[in-house]
C-alpha cells in the first residue's frame, strides 16, 4: 500500500512549505547596505559604477549597465537594438511575459518560435521559419538556467542582419561551450529579483562589449539625458540635454551595494545549485513518471529552478492534481511557464492557441521543483520523498 497523501488526509512530508526559490542575505550584505545609507550618495553614486564594474568582470564583458529591474533591462536592450513600431522580434513562448512585453513597449510585435521538446529552450531551426523582412532582433531565453543554442542563433542573426538579445535572467554564471554567459550575444540581460541567483530586491543588468550601445543604455535609464547627475556634479555644470524619450530606470546605490556584496558569493551558491540539481537527477532516474529537462553536454546550466515533465499518461490524474498533491505535502512547487501568448492580453492582440504546439504540450506537463542555494540536504530529500510518494499513489 502506498502512503496516504496529505491531500487525501494523510500526514504531509513537511509541515512548513519549502519555497521554490529564496534569497540569501548575510550579515556582510546588511553591512554593505548600511554603509551606503550612511554615505553621501544613496542613488546613482559610486556604488552603481562599482557594482557595474564587478558584474562586467564576472560576466567577462567590457560593460554592464545596471537598471531598476530585469524588465527595464529588457526594455532598454530592445530599444537599443532599434526595435520600434512596425518591427518584429522573435522570442520563446516558454518564458516570463517580460521577454515579449519589452517588444510591445517599443511599439513592435513579438513573434514566438517554438521550443525543443527535450530542453524547453528556443529551437534555432524554428526561429529561422518565423523571420520576416520586419524582424529586428532575437530575444533568446536561457530557460531554467540552460544557455540557448547561441552559436546557431548568432549565425542565423548574422545571415539576416539581426541583433541577439539574450534573456539570461535564469543563467547568471552559466557556460556555453566553455565560455561564460555575458559576451555571447550582442546584449545579455540579467535580473536580480529575489528568486534569481543574486538579489538587489529589484534590479536588472544589461551586459555588452559595444560602447555605442552602452551610451544609449545609460541615457535610456535616465530620461534620455546623456550624463548621470553625479557626472554633472563632478563637472560642476548645470547644463544637460534630453536627447530622446527615456525613462527613470535608475537603480539606487543602496541596492547596488547589496548586489556587489552578493556577487562575491555567487560562485559558491552556483556550486550548491548544481549539487542539488545532480542529486535530483540521480533520484528521479528511478522515477519513470518524472522527466527532468535535458541539458546539452556542451553547456553548464546555472539552475535557476528545476523543471520536470510529469508523464501524465502513466498516471491516473492530471498535472493539476499532482501539483496540488505536492503543495499539500509542503513542497512549494510552481509552473514555469504558461505560454506567453496564452495570457488574456496577448489573446486580445490576436495571438491564438496552437501557435507553438511543443511549448503548449510541455506546459501541460511541467512542474517546477524547489531549487535554491540556501536549501539543505534535508529539504532536497523532502522534495524527492514527496514526489516519490505522490507518484506511487497515482501510478496506473
Ligand atoms: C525574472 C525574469 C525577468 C524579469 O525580471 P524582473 O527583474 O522581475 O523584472 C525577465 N525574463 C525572465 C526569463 C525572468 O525569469
Amino acid at each position: 500500500m502506498p502512503a496516504q497523501l496529505a491531500i487525501e488526509g494523510g500526514t504531509p512530508v513537511r509541515t512548513c512549505t519549502l519555497p521554490y526559490g529564496h534569497q540569501i542575505i548575510d550579515e556582510d550584505d546588511i553591512q554593505a547596505v548600511s554603509e551606503t545609507l550612511r554615505s553621501d550618495w544613496i542613488t546613482t553614486g559610486p556604488a552603481v559604477e562599482a557594482y557595474e564594474e564587478a558584474f562586467a568582470a564576472y560576466a567577462g564583458a567590457k560593460y554592464a549597465v545596471a537598471v531598476s529591474s530585469g524588465t527595464a533591462a529588457l526594455h532598454a536592450a530592445a530599444w537599443a537594438a532599434g526595435v520600434g513600431p512596425g518591427d518584429e522580434a522573435v522570442t520563446s513562448p516558454l518564458s516570463f511575459a517580460a521577454s515579449a512585453n519589452c517588444v510591445l513597449y517599443c511599439g513592435g510585435r513579438p513573434v514566438f518560435a517554438d521550443v525543443q521538446q527535450d530542453t524547453c529552450i528556443i529551437d534555432p531551426d524554428l526561429i529561422e521559419g518565423v523571420i520576416t523582412p520586419h524582424t529586428k532582433a532575437i530575444i533568446a531565453v536561457d530557460y531554467s538556467g540552460q544557455p540557448c543554442d547561441l552559436d546557431p542563433i548568432n549565425a542565423l542573426a548574422e545571415r539576416h542582419g539581426l541583433i541577439v538579445i539574450e534573456d539570461a535572467a535564469h543563467a547568471l554564471g552559466a557556460t556555453y561551450r566553455g565560455r561564460r554567459i555575458g559576451t555571447l550575444a550582442t546584449m545579455t540581460v540579467f535580473s536580480t529579483h529575489p528568486v534569481k541567483h543574486i538579489t538587489t530586491g529589484e534590479g536588472g543588468m544589461v551586459v555588452t562589449n559595444d560602447p555605442r550601445l552602452v551610451e544609449k543604455l545609460r541615457a535610456f535609464r535616465n530620461h534620455g539625458i546623456a550624463a548621470d547627475s553625479h557626472v554633472r556634479a563632478q563637472r560642476a555644470d548645470w547644463f544637460y540635454e534630453m536627447e530622446f524619450l527615456g525613462y527613470n530606470y535608475r537603480i539606487p546605490d543602496i541596492l547596488c551595494a547589496l548586489g556587489r556584496s552578493q556577487l562575491g558569493k555567487l560562485d559558491g551558491w552556483l556550486a550548491r545549485r548544481r549539487a542539488l540539481a545532480d542529486g535530483y537527477h540521480k533520484a528521479f532516474a528511478e522515477v519513470p513518471e518524472v522527466r527532468p529537462v535535458a541539458v546539452r553536454s556542451d553547456r553548464e546550466s546555472a539552475w535557476h529552478f528545476y523543471p520536470v515533465r510529469i508523464d501524465v499518461d502513466r498516471l491516473r490524474v492530471d498535472r493539476r492534481r499532482v501539483f496540488d498533491a505536492l503543495r499539500a505535502e509542503g513542497i512549494g512547487v510552481n509552473v514555469h511557464y504558461i505560454p506567453i501568448y496564452r495570457h488574456p492580453y496577448y489573446r486580445q492582440l490576436g495571438y491564438t492557441e496552437g501557435l507553438c504546439p511543443i511549448a503548449e504540450a510541455q506546459y501541460e506537463r511541467l512542474i517546477t521543483l524547489p531549487l535554491w542555494a540556501g536549501m539543505s540536504d534535508n529539504d532536497a530529500e523532502d522534495v524527492v520523498a514527496a514526489v516519490v510518494k505522490v507518484m506511487a499513489a497515482y501510478r496506473k
